[in-house]
């Protein structure tokens, strides 16, 4: 494998160009890293060559960034010390890098070393903007779709090849913190005027632009600041007055915003902080240490597993059942209520023809009005020309008519919650369209099976379940009934990748997977209510163990009447089975009341006039009195988990989720499972499954039957499996 290749021209400049195999675009591994090394020790010991320009094979781009697999495996590759041999292949990057920048020249007079230009056709992101960063000077192409940055921080890790202490210096620390601790991302020109980048030139340019300035550069102009003698960080270093305004406030502000379960903000400022007050090569060391810090922990190996190297495996058909190409052309809506015209838009947004019906035809128009609103809000915010809005509303036909269906090969039903409406709209629309169409429900409690019966051809029966607000949630869940068939399952996966969302596929069950999932972590909250647990105590706990939504202020989102119809249906359909009266008492009690939730502007919460929130309402603690022992912050947690992670289990178990990775990304994305853990599978594999086991045992007894250890997870447990180890891809392809 060459990633990295080497050619000298005739004015003694070496350009080194790299080409990650197989890829569009460049990405890192440890092979490459060692190419690069290579290149940069021959020529700097070439005496023909005079100075070095690093540069990128593929057009339109330097480099994404590191491979996340590999990020992801990084601590399982590191040996039987793994901090310490992360630490030193880290120190090792440092090395290739501090060599680039310090380029051969004498460490006493800062003479004598070749000046080395970094050339970058476009986007550098992560350590294709850490290898730039290392030359003596950046030349970016003028192309405004490109973006340069260091994104670690989205992912759940830092910049640690030695971005954070190099921008920390170029830019300081205040200026430095928008692009390390928020992962900004800026086209060229903003770059250059950020001071990210030194040079913006036509694409055309650029190589012979970094070779004039190489060929050019004087001794003084490749030595860095913090490589000359007095050097200062701009803005203060951090016991300057100023600079220490800028940790106070930013420490506050990563606590704020992490609730300190994200390992890797405050490792970064650390890094950042301690870094500033020492020499630079220490500083690496210091980075280098927070960043084995962040990699030893296994929240960041999690998430990167779950947020980007399974959630692109599901997206690009890891569970596509292998048949022809079932990309949806034409698709009809059938309801144009708040899912409908969510699913319209989205559809139309994706260059798919879109037709929207509803009973009556100023329903029809409503929806379609939805989508002209989030168009018109986009030109607003200059993220959408008028041209695309006209082009997008051109592809909606909101009508009553089903003829219109003719030639759809998709159909999606978000009419009422009714099996009869749901019966008539597909009789009426599979009289229009072909016969191999795909109908698809929307439905979120009746089982897909059932509804598959009002349907002539049920193999070409699915669930396509989605999120609302539909253009805000990037989760679908496909769900298959028992007579789905392999098509209509490609068929839902096409379209979800056309739409661009992440899609899971899962069984027909009750709630299939995550409204299964979240229901109960609204009843524990809403049963501890009852008990006497403060509910300041209760939304508290959930935050601070990384739930975006404490249980209390989801249902008043979801709305409390829509949760007594949820309990309801749920009971009938259990009988004496029904486990959640206590929850009822307090639900119901709400309803009753009027406090429907946010969309009464009074819930669990109190709000204004004008629907903010205000605090929790005090009306709740006359009904039900604060108890005067409360319990401790790791129980609430425990009990709010637990109630998610051992339904996920059950799933698995019933096979509902037929794959773990979809059970984790699903949880993530559909109802903001602490995404800190990389999902309920990956936390169970955290604490360890015999842990896991007792913890349900020691629930079970204080709390009741809910918590009972499914069997799964007890042999599990007896075994000292792990979820990733049992069900994960690797295991699945070893079996
Ligand atoms: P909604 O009440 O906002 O919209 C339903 C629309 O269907 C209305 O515009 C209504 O006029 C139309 N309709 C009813 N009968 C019809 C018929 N016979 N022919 C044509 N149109 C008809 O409801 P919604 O919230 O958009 O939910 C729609 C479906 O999506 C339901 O099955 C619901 O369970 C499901 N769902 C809802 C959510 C959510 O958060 N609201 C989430 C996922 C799934």
């Amino acid at each position: 494998m060459t990633d990295f290749t080497m050619t000298t021209d005739a004015d003694g400049v070496a350009i080194i160009t790299w080409d990650t195999q197989g890829k569009s675009m460049n990405v890192l591994n440890l092979d490459a890293l060692e190419e690069l090394d290579a290149c940069i020790d021959s020529a700097l010991a070439d005496d023909a060559v005079k100075g070095i320009v690093i540069t990128s094979g593929k057009e339109g781009s330097f480099a994404g960034g590191m491979d996340l697999n590999i990020i992801s495996r990084m601590k399982d590759m590191a040996g039987d010390n793994p901090a310490m041999g992360l630490f030193e292949g880290i120190m090792h990057m440092h090395e290739v890098l501090r060599k680039i920048e310090r380029a051969g020249m004498d460490p006493k007079t800062n003479k004598g070393g070749k000046p080395i230009a970094c050339a970058m056709p476009g986007t550098g992101l992560g350590i294709g903007l850490e290898i730039p960063l290392s030359c003596h000077r950046i030349f970016v192409a003028d192309n405004p779709k490109a973006k340069i940055g260091l994104p670690e921080i989205m992912v759940g890790i830092f910049p640690g090849a030695g971005g954070t202490t190099r921008l920390t210096r170029k830019m300081g620390a205040m200026a430095a913190s928008p692009f390390l601790l928020e992962g900004k991302l800026s086209d060229p020109k903003k770059a250059k005027a950020a001071g990210i980048v030194d040079e913006v030139v036509p694409a055309d340019g650029l190589l012979s632009a970094a070779k004039d300035w190489v060929l050019n550069a004087k001794d003084a102009d490749i030595v860095k600041p913090w490589d000359q003698k007095g050097y200062k960080m701009p803005g203060g270093a951090p016991y300057h007055p100023a600079g220490f305004m800028t940790f106070v406030g930013a420490s506050a502000m990563v606590h704020g915003k992490t609730k300190g379960v994200y390992p890797a903000a405050k490792a970064l400022l650390s890094a950042v902080y301690e870094g500033a007050l020492v020499p630079f090569d220490t500083a690496l060391k210091i980075e280098a240490r927070w960043f084995t810090n962040v990699l030893m922990n296994p929240s960041s190996s999690a998430m990167i597993r779950s947020l980007f190297v399974n959630k692109e495996a599901l997206e690009k058909g890891a569970n596509r059942p292998d048949v022809a190409d079932e990309t949806v052309k034409k698709v009809g809506v059938l309801g144009a209520g708040m899912m409908g015209a969510g699913i319209a838009y989205v559809s139309a947004n994706a260059g798919i023809e879109v037709v929207l019906i509803d009973a009556r035809q100023e329903a029809a128009d409503k929806g379609k009005s939805y989508s002209e609103a989030i168009l018109d809000k986009g030109i607003s915010r200059k993220k959408v020309t008028p041209d695309k809005k006209e082009q997008v509303l051109a592809r909606i036909t909101a009508t009553t008519d089903y003829a219109a269906l003719a030639g759809c090969d998709l159909i999606v039903e978000a009419v009422f919650e009714d099996p009869a409406v749901k019966a008539d709209v597909t009789a009426k629309a599979e009289a229009v369209v072909g016969d191999d169409a795909i109908f698809a429900t929307n439905t979120s409690t009746l089982p897909i099976t059932d509804l598959a019966h009002a349907s002539k051809r049920p193999e070409q029966f699915i669930g396509i379940h989605f999120f609302s607000p539909v253009d805000k949630m990037m989760l679908v869940e496909i769900i298959k009934g028992k007579q789905t068939g392999s098509r209509a399952v490609a068929k839902a996966l096409d379209y979800v990748r056309q739409i661009r969302k992440t899609p899971i596929v899962v069984n027909d069950a009750r709630f299939f997977y995550a409204n299964r999932c979240i229901i109960p972590y609204i009843n524990e909250g809403i049963r501890m209510v009852k008990e006497g647990v403060a509910p300041a105590l209760i939304e508290n706990a959930a935050k601070l163990v990384g739930m975006p939504l404490g249980p209390l202020q989801l249902v008043d989102e979801t709305s409390i009447d829509l949760g007594v119809k949820i309990a309801k249906a749920t009971k009938a359909a259990m009988g004496d089975a029904y486990p959640d009266e206590a929850v009822d008492e307090v639900l119901f009690w709400m309803a009753d009341e009027g406090r429907l939730g946010r969309k009464s502007n009074s819930g669990f919460y109190a709000y204004d006039d004008k629907g903010k929130r205000q605090g929790l309402w005090h009306g709740l603690g006359e009904r039900y009195a604060v108890a005067d022992d409360q319990p401790d912050l790791t129980t609430v947690q425990h009990r709010l988990l637990f109630a998610q992670v051992l339904e996920a289990v059950r799933a698995l178990e019933e096979g509902v989720l037929e794959d773990i990775r979809e059970g984790d990304v699903g949880a993530i994305l559909g109802w903001g499972f602490a995404p800190w853990s990389g999902g309920p599978f990956s936390w169970l594999d955290m604490l360890g499954t015999p842990y896991a086991a007792e913890r349900c045992d020691q629930l079970t007894e204080e709390f009741g039957a809910r918590f009972t250890c499914p069997d799964l997870l007890r042999e599990m447990a007896t075994k000292t499996q792990s979820f990733y180890g049992r069900f994960g891809p690797e295991a699945k392809t070893a079996a």
